[in-house]
């Protein structure tokens, strides 16, 4: 057997079936023809607000031959269809009904990961590892769900060796599909699917895929898994990379991580303001270096010593983001309490010490931070997605242009000169941050420096 360590992580050839993922089918319309029998095998569609103009956000399979899906105007609908049955969302009543599902199947599986209010993994144990007591355990799941909790609730099951590869087989069979993916299958069954239909291929990552020649499934197969690390700017990449192929990739155990950084603040960075200035700095550091390993943030601390004496320590919470315009916005906050309560606002007031940490991490697909999206409109979700990648490009700048700093910076006594003008590589920074020597923040403060063990502990 192989065994991978990579930032502490281990990879390990699956061997046999070990999820059932399951995805289940039009979810709000099959909770609408649930709590209305009536409502069976007719076409109905499920509406955010009441208005006439708001996409669908579901509709049930019958509603389906007439044109109309997720995303259908409502009076655009109800022209494709005149006998459709509009029903508006609720919410409460679906996360009732994901509960009832979740304990129904947990009496035939334990659970392993939710990953949004319609869809699970769940594993299967050492006896249904075999394609036969794999399906067999598959069709017990569909009748438990049919008996505790109603038939309205069809389900696309799939039954393989990684949560990935199990959301990939149920997708591939529509509505009501029980579809097995073995290590035999791979990459033969897969071939024919688009890039964009697979999950951790977003927009931008398959953009990145396309400019180094992959266009097509075959090509994403014949990776190497650093080169996709590479191409995703993140570890997340080569995660990515052996889920595909099959190898059990143990997820890092994010709620002990932290990203940040500490200053001891010499002359000249001591004033308030010139503190704050730092602080700013330190956390977009930290928050280049969250994106790096392919997570999200819910906290933000900041620690602020007052010289000779007196120190702060404050913290706030918000929604899961790696936006690092929200992070500025939560340590204004937070620099404004501590000031406060430092007093440090006095004139003459001297701050001998900042660190920043970016902590209670999680990854994209975690069900706590899809719970926050579940139910948003998906304007604000996608503007979130968008920040993100903006974030990204920059921190793709900045990495080339430390690469540059630091060829530049070598042989010692060769080369260009560094110092600040035109030879200087460009970094994408703050306004503010123009008043700190870049020695000062700059390439002190790599990806690197901070101890891989305290990023990535497994
Ligand atoms: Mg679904």
């Amino acid at each position: 057997m192989f065994l991978f360590w990579e930032h502490g992580m281990d990879y390990v050839p699956a061997s046999g079936l070990r999820y059932l993922f399951i995805d289940f089918n039009a979810f709000f319309a099959a909770a609408a023809q649930h709590d209305e029998p009536d409502l069976m095998g007719r076409p109905v569609v499920i509406t955010p607000h009441k208005s006439e103009y708001s996409g669908a956000i579901a509709a049930s399979y019958e509603a389906r031959p007439f044109g109309i899906t997720r995303g259908t105007r409502i009076r655009e609908a109800r022209e494709l269809c005149p006998d459709l049955v509009v029903r508006p969302a609720r919410h409460d009543r679906y996360v009732g009904l994901h509960k009832q599902l979740m304990s129904a199947i947990g009496t035939v599986l334990p659970v392993d990961k939710v990953y949004s209010i319609d869809e699970a993994a769940f594993r299967l144990g050492r006896r249904e590892r075999e394609r036969e007591a794999a399906l067999a355990v598959a069709e017990e799941v569909k009748e438990i769900i049919t008996k505790r909790v109603g038939p309205a609730f069809r389900s696309s099951i799939g039954l393989a060796q990684t949560r990935l590869l199990g959301k990939l087989a149920a997708g591939m069979n529509k509505p009501d599909g029980l579809t097995v993916l073995e290590a035999s299958d791979l990459p033969g069954k897969l071939l024919g699917l688009p890039l964009s239909k697979i999950p951790g291929v977003g927009g931008g990552i398959e953009k990145r895929l396309a400019q180094n020649g992959v266009t097509d499934f075959r090509g994403l197969w014949d990776l190497a898994p650093k080169h996709a690390r590479a191409i995703w700017h993140s570890v997340q990449g080569e995660r990515f990379w052996y889920a595909l192929h099959g190898y059990e990739v143990a997820e890092p155990p994010t709620k002990t991580m932290m990203f940040g950084h500490s200053r001891v603040l010499t002359s000249g960075y001591r004033s308030p303001d010139k503190a704050r200035a730092v602080a700013r700095a330190l956390l977009l550091k930290a928050a280049a270096r969250l994106r790096m390993a392919g997570l999200l943030a819910t906290r933000l601390s900041l620690n602020m010593k007052r010289a000779p004496d007196g120190v702060s320590d404050v913290e706030v919470g918000f929604e899961a983001s790696r936006d690092s315009t929200r992070f500025l916005d939560a340590l204004n906050e937070l620099w404004r309490h501590a000031s406060e309560s430092l007093d440090a606002k006095n004139q003459g007031m001297e701050l001998s010490h900042v660190s920043v940490f970016l902590h209670g991490l999680m990854a994209p697909d975690d069900p706590r931070a899809v719970q926050g999206d579940l139910f948003a409109c998906a304007g604000r979700a996608e503007e979130r997605a968008e920040k993100g990648r903006l974030w990204e490009v920059i921190d793709q700048l900045n990495r080339d242009a430390d690469g540059r700093l630091a060829r530049l910076a070598a042989p010692p006594g060769k080369g260009a000169k560094r110092r600040m003008g035109s030879t200087l590589p460009r970094h994408v920074m703050l306004a503010d941050q123009q008043a700190i020597d870049l020695d000062y923040l700059g390439t002190k403060i790599a990806f690197s420096r901070v101890p891989k063990e305290e990023e990535f502990l497994c």
